[in-house]
């Protein structure tokens, strides 16, 4: 029997809570605004302390959108004036000159990525423009991963060639629901028709890992719509799929107000939707990576999950290994060493730094020593599903058992519900226990022993 066919709703309820993606350690909402522009132009300068420079994966934002969704909980902006993108990549410009004055080390970029907002909401020309811009400040690795978030409603066969020709291999493709009544309800009309066309057109023009993100838990979604979306989901095959839940909280996203509570479905629902997602899926040959993700048996993240060489970042689970991230653009975090920070959230504020020759830095972090043992170890228990109790001893030089008597402790739970196996030398997932990944690396997030109450901010598993 398949291990993940032993995922029940009991199991789901028991150990299902309110807990980050751990897409960064500590998480975002730990960044402080005693960290800013300073900090992160010293950290810039340091990156070759030693005489080694991390490889460099760079994110840009593009925060403008058409048209509103409304489960959106992005940043972003929504207008039809496509002037406005014209003004914002003259800004991208100066931020990367900035970005430039102070970054020392290589310029060698192995992974790149755009998100958003929508990216295609980019003219052919203004992309060209981006990518000459990033070329002119950076070099390319030529075996790099080169990805792009596409929204199918404005992306047609001449702009996937033009994504293609300026270099990007890799694409996201925005699905969510193939329901036209959901499709209505949630304010984002795409029929099936145009998502299959804009993968067609990815696969004729090159495009290596081809990537889906559905969302279920939307109003009026029901077991029997879902299986149609999945039903056509399936039959196009792409290579990795990211199934996100949605989480309806409209007092804090104000376009999430638009949506008629009636029609979202309740907790045993949504839960009904999402585990027949997980069996459709796998019984169709998806591997079950972590979190939210599942990949072809052929697809790089299903070899590097294997291997033992499976990384996180801020879009989830990669196949890159550690790399310094720079970001770019409103709201766009970096990682750099042991340090991490968010740029400013709006577009004003956004050109107003750059005005005055300031890096956009709003707020971030610099690791301490507690803080970079515990990423070590939610890292290896979110990536490898596993951990060598001595490469922690030796890499942070503490004695594991006493630094984390507590933990040790409370992943008890995990044990006897045989999600997790521990022994003198290794913490060892189980595969069903990979679904409660988030559970158990919450259990060494410092943050949250400290909240009043632990994990209330964040979204639930199901
Ligand atoms: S969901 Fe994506 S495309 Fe829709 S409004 Fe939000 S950022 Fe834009």
């Amino acid at each position: 029997m398949h291990e993940l066919a032993e995922i029940d709703a009991d199991l789901i309820r028991k150990f299902d809570r309110n807990g980050p993606r751990y897409t960064s350690y500590p998480t975002a909402d730990r960044f402080v605004e005693a960290y800013g522009e300073a900090e992160h132009a010293a950290w810039l300068g340091r990156r070759a302390v030693g005489g080694f420079a991390r490889p460099l994966s760079v994110y840009v934002h593009i925060p403008f959108c058409a048209q509103l969704c409304y489960y959106c909980a992005c940043n972003k902006v929504i207008t039809r004036d496509h002037g406005r993108s014209a003004k914002y990549l003259r800004y991208l410009g100066r931020e990367m000159q900035l970005l430039g004055e102070h970054l020392d080390g290589s310029r060698r970029i192995s992974q790149l990525h755009w998100g958003g907002g929508s990216p295609t909401f980019l003219s052919g020309a203004e992309m060209r423009g981006l990518m000459q811009m990033l070329h002119e400040n950076f070099s390319f690795d030529p075996e790099g991963e080169y990805s792009i978030e596409i929204d199918p409603r404005t992306s047609n066969e001449a702009a996937i060639a033009t994504l293609a020709e300026i270099g990007f291999n890799r694409m996201s493709l925005g699905v969510q629901d193939h329901d036209p009544d959901v499709q209505k309800a949630i304010h984002r009309v795409q029929p099936p028709e145009l998502t299959r066309a804009a993968l067609q057109a990815a696969r004729r023009h090159g495009f290596s890992s081809i990537n889906f993100d559905l969302i279920y838990g939307l109003p009026l979604q029901t077991e029997k719509s879902f299986t149609r979306t999945l039903d056509e989901v399936i039959d196009c095959r792409p290579d990795r799929i990211a199934l996100y839940s949605y989480a309806h909280l409209p007092t804090r996203f104000k376009a999430q107000r638009r949506i008629d509570d009636h029609g979202v479905p309740g907790a045993d629902a949504k839960l009904g939707v999402f585990l027949l997602a997980l069996r459709r899926l796998t019984d169709a040959g998806y591997v079950y990576i972590g979190m939210d993700h599942f990949a072809l048996p052929e697809d790089g993240l299903v070899r590097a999950l294997n291997n033992g060489r499976l990384h996180r970042n801020f879009q989830g689970y990669t196949t890159q290994s550690e790399c310094d991230l720079l970001s770019l653009g409103v709201s766009a975090i970096s990682k750099i060493g042991p340090t991490y920070c968010q740029n400013v959230h709006q577009l004003d504020e956004y050109y107003d730094c750059l005005d005055h020759g300031r890096l956009p830095v709003a707020r971030g972090i610099q690791l301490t020593a507690d803080d970079l043992v515990r990423r070590a170890v939610i890292m290896a228990l979110m990536c490898q599903g596993e951990l060598a109790i001595e490469s922690i001893e030796i890499g942070h030089l503490i004695d594991f058992r006493r630094y984390f008597s507590e933990e040790l402790e409370q992943l008890r739970r995990f044990e006897e519900a045989g999600l997790l196996e521990m022994d003198s030398q290794w913490i060892t997932v189980t595969p069903r226990g990979r679904f409660f990944l988030r559970g158990i690396a919450m259990v060494f997030d410092r943050y949250l022993q400290d909240a009043q109450a632990p994990g209330g901010r964040y979204s639930r598993l199901i």
